[in-house]
């Protein structure tokens, strides 16, 4: 049976380098009442990246412990890399009506659909494919070997882009985070959502919760 927690969930898809986490930063960094959710990997960590703040970084045993211990709510295998999303964290921050984001690709996106219900997708598009290539160069934080699997990778996760409700093309910065913000807000309005945060209120109109 599917789950149908007070807080929001946001899904936000994108293929590397289409400037999904600076996105993502920059809505977070203007909305405490949105959380990240942070995903477990067993990927090195990149530089400047923090343990425990962008990624819980761990080895390949620790990984499969906690996948065999059902304690990750989705995980995928990304890039030759473990993915997993801790369920725990997210089960309370939902519980207490906070809305939680999650940053994953395609294959976590679908297994969180078919847990919790209500969950809102939002795919990130670059301008173009070229413009996806330049981006990853410019990062300069991989390997030539990683960036080539990165942009093969690419085209598969955005061949995903049709499961997910909304599609923000991200060619202008402040324009693409402003089309976010919006989402989040509609989505704090949906009736649903509105029912569990306002129930006194609901009750006393008679409307249903
Ligand atoms: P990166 O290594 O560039 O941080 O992430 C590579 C890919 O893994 C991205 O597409 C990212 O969305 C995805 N990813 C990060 N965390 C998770 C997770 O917890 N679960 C899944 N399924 N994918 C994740």
């Amino acid at each position: 049976m599917k789950n149908q927690p007070a807080g929001n969930v946001f899904l936000v898809t994108a293929p590397s380098g289409a400037g999904k986490s600076s996105l993502v930063n920059a809505l977070l960094e203007n909305d405490a009442g949105l959380q990240l959710s942070i995903s477990c990997t067993t990927r090195a960590p990149r530089e400047g990246e923090v343990d425990g703040r962008d990624y819980y970084f761990v080895s390949s045993d620790q990984f499969k412990a906690m996948r065999d211990g059902d304690e990750l709510l989705e995980w995928a295998q990304v890039h030759d890399n473990f993915y997993g999303t801790p369920r725990a964290p997210l089960a309370r921050a939902l519980e207490l009506g906070r809305d939680v984001l999650l940053e994953i690709d395609w294959q976590g996106a679908q297994q969180v659909r078919r847990m919790l219900q209500g969950v809102t997708g939002i795919f990130i598009l670059p301008p173009s494919l070229d413009a996806l290539e330049s981006r990853l160069r410019a990062r300069g934080k991989d390997s030539e070997e990683v960036i080539s699997k990165r942009m093969a990778g690419a085209s598969s996760e955005i061949a995903h882009a049709h499961e997910f409700e909304y599609v923000i093309i991200n060619q202008e910065f402040s324009v693409a985070l402003q089309q976010l913000e919006h989402i989040i807000s509609s989505a704090r309005l949906r009736y649903a959502r509105q029912a569990v945060m306002n129930p006194a209120l609901f009750d006393s109109f008679g409307l249903p919760r």
